[in-house]
């Protein structure tokens, strides 16, 4: 068995690479036996590049609003309580809605491997009201 501690006076980790807008990542367990867990922060309208997990992600929103999307399907909303389990290799993203941020609990299982930028124009497409 392992313990992992909250943050102990770590800064929050500003999250650039892989991610368009202002988000930030506290880590919650380092990849321990394959999983990873991170506290993620999007601001309105920030939110993930494209990605895929190399086993599988859950995601458990604890606060504010947002949107996941699958490749090729509309977005779906996200708030507060909602869980989310996203397949082996299933090509997608998840971030803030645009006038909402977003924290969530990511859950990674194996590796995540990312893809290209979600373009303005697909985000505003996928997130639109409908
Ligand atoms: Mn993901």
């Amino acid at each position: 068995m392992k313990v992992f501690h909250g943050r102990q006076g770590a800064a929050s980790e500003a999250k650039t690479e892989t991610f368009t807008g202002q988000v930030f990542g506290d880590p919650v367990m380092p990849t321990t036996d394959g999983v990873t867990i991170n506290n993620v922060f999007f601001a309105p309208g920030a939110r993930t590049f494209w990605h895929t997990h190399e086993v599988g992600q859950v995601l458990t929103v604890l606060a504010g609003q947002g949107w996941i999307c699958v490749e090729g399907e509309a977005a779906s909303p996200l708030k507060a309580g909602d869980t989310v389990w996203i397949p082996q290799g299933e090509k997608h993203w998840h971030g803030a809605a645009a006038d909402s941020y977003l924290l969530h609990t990511a859950i990674s299982i194996g590796k995540t491997h990312w893809l290209q930028e979600v373009d303005g124009l697909a985000y505003e497409e996928a997130s639109a009201p409908r």
